[in-house]
């Protein structure tokens, strides 16, 4: 079993925060090669449940912490009315998304919600690390689990929410989706849920500003337990 260590009190912020040691869950990170490119800067994946607030905490960050960068996903989702190509994401075909797999130019991708496939442009994240940048992707699990393989030394952190009524009352809250999306959503958040093993970090969102100022501590100042 894995062992939990909890950091509330030791990092001071009010936020619920517990590392993991996977020992068993996740690959040994003695050794892998950095394929960030050289610079020094870290990458954080932060993954978590539908609906538990990651964009909005992406937002916070990308507000209040314009030093940090965000990678934009390329989706062949189509744009909600207040999302920006390029901001939010880069709204493609499924014939310009079948292109980017073709050349290699996705870091990761995967089909979410089994409606739509999302992925990190590659180049970007590369260049910002060897810029000396830290970089945050917000992306699903099945995402984090594919950079877990190809970027072992990155950081991985997952947002809970407070709670599973929570989270179920965001999702509806958000009024964004059909009945029939909404419970293919919690499908895929009870499954989410079982994953947060699987993280170095857990950040319990129940304020997005305390939970945006908790992830860039990390950002800024990695904590992965058996890594300095
Ligand atoms: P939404 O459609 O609500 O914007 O996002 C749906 C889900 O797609 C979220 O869980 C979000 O984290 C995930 N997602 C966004 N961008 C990416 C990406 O580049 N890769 C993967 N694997 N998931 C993503």
């Amino acid at each position: 079993m894995s062992q939990t260590e909890t950091l509330a009190g030791s990092l001071d912020t009010g936020v619920n925060m517990t590392t993991h040691r996977t020992d068993e869950t996740m690959a040994p990170r003695q050794d892998p090669p950095r394929t960030s490119g050289g610079g020094n800067a870290q990458l954080t994946v932060l993954a978590g449940p539908t609906a538990v607030g990651k964009g909005t905490v992406a937002a916070e960050i990308r507000e209040r912490f314009p030093d940090i960068w965000i990678s934009v996903s390329a989706t062949t989702r189509k744009p909600r009315h207040n999302e920006v190509h390029g901001v939010h994401y880069l709204f493609v075909s499924d014939e310009e998304f079948d292109r980017m797999i073709a050349d290699g130019e996705l870091l990761e991708w995967a089909v979410v919600h089994k409606a739509a496939r999302y992925g990190t442009p590659k180049q970007p994240v590369l260049d910002k690390l060897a810029e000396g940048r830290p970089a945050l992707l917000e992306i699903d699990l099945q995402g984090a689990r594919q950079v877990r393989e190809t970027m072992p030394k990155a950081q991985f952190v997952f947002l809970a929410p407070p709670s599973w009524d929570e989270l179920v009352r965001r999702l509806v809250g958000r009024g964004t989706e059909t009945a029939e999306e909404r419970e293919r959503r919690l499908e895929t958040a009870t499954l989410e849920l079982a994953a947060e093993k699987e993280f170095d970090v857990t950040i319990v969102n129940a304020s997005v500003r305390e939970a945006a100022d908790q992830l860039v501590k990390l950002i800024r100042s990695p904590h992965i337990p058996g890594k300095s």
